[in-house]
């Protein structure tokens, strides 16, 4: 008998053989109530900048983050729903304030939704260009908003910040000279 030419067994084992991807996971939604008005908040600010992202494929939870962002992580893989782990420890979230809370969750919510990395980058006045800054005791600082006394100030800053969040090329704004 004729020996079944090689391509057609390599077919034969690619159609058999037990190293096929496992089934993609269905669309699903899992966010802490405690979470959940940060995400809103990320919806609302993306339609604001005419960048719709989609949340409906998202698992939140508060756990152990293993990655180099010492307060949360963003897992992605190929097929799987996006996954944020948050510390909840006193330092990354019981004692943050809400804007604190918001610039974590904004932050992992940057990698495993809009797939923006790290970006370390600082103003000449020493403030960080992102809130894709990497995590140490002064990362989240950027999200306390500190320029100026008054309400607008604090809006300002947290409006370029977001601004910057949905697009990198944003220019700099007029307090970071
Ligand atoms: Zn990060």
């Amino acid at each position: 008998m004729r020996p079944l030419p090689l391509i057609t067994l390599l077919i034969l084992v690619g159609l058999t053989g037990c190293h096929s991807d496992p089934q993609p996971e269905p669309t699903q939604y899992s966010v802490p109530a405690e979470v959940e008005p940060f995400v809103k908040s990320f919806r609302e600010e993306a339609l604001k900048r005419n960048k719709a992202v989609s949340t409906a494929n998202l698992i939140v939870t508060f756990g152990t983050a293993v990655s180099e962002d010492v307060c949360g992580q963003c897992q992605i893989e190929s097929g799987r729903t996006p996954r944020i782990t948050l510390n909840n420890d006193s330092f990354c979230w019981q004692q943050a304030n809400q804007y604190e809370r918001e610039c974590l969750v904004f932050h992992e919510l940057g990698h495993c939704l809009l797939s923006r990395a790290h970006k370390t980058d600082k103003f000449p006045n020493g403030a960080f260009v992102s809130i894709m800054n990497l995590s140490d005791v002064t990362v989240y600082a950027t999200c306390r908003y500190p320029i100026g006394n008054d309400e607008c100030d604090k809006r300002a800053r947290r409006d370029y910040y977001i601004d910057e969040l949905f697009d990198a090329s944003t220019p700099a704004p007029a307090w970071s000279k």
